[in-house]
């Protein structure tokens, strides 16, 4: 609880009901969630809006952070810490059995080298397979 509470507060956010919810859900889950799923576990406390308005606020501050997915779905999971990856570039794992993605967080890694003139925005890398629960 006070991992999280120290979360909110190092990115100057206020403690409000909804937020601790989230943060302790996306901490427990261990694989990045839904905006269904969030829902689905933080119960019907909040309504829609003010969750979607938490994960916008999470994401302004990089408290969490976005994976897109092939066909528009989008997962949520907590930022690694900035003091251990400065760059929130890291592995993604999607297990293409029960559609789980995982942060690979401690594998941080730099951007490849782009030709002269270009500029990336954003990075991304997802790895496909099976995870630890339903690798055969
Ligand atoms: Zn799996
Ligand atoms: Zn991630």
């Amino acid at each position: 609880m006070n991992e999280i509470f120290s979360l909110l507060e190092k990115n100057k956010l206020s403690r409000t009901p909804c937020r601790i919810e989230v943060l302790k859900t996306l901490k427990l889950a261990g694989s990045a969630l839904s905006e269904a799923e969030i829902r689905e576990k933080i119960g019907d406390h909040f309504d829609r809006t003010t969750v979607y308005r938490t994960l916008r606020s999470f994401l302004k501050e990089d408290v969490i952070h976005s994976i897109s997915l092939d066909g528009g779905g989008v997962r949520y999971a907590l930022s690694p810490h900035k003091e251990v990856a400065h760059s929130s570039h890291h592995v993604h794992f999607f297990c293409n059995d029960c559609n789980s993605v995982y942060c690979i967080s401690h594998q941080a890694f730099e951007t490849p080298e782009l030709p002269k003139g270009f500029m990336a925005e954003s990075f991304d890398l997802l790895i496909q397979g099976s995870c630890r629960k339903c690798k055969k």
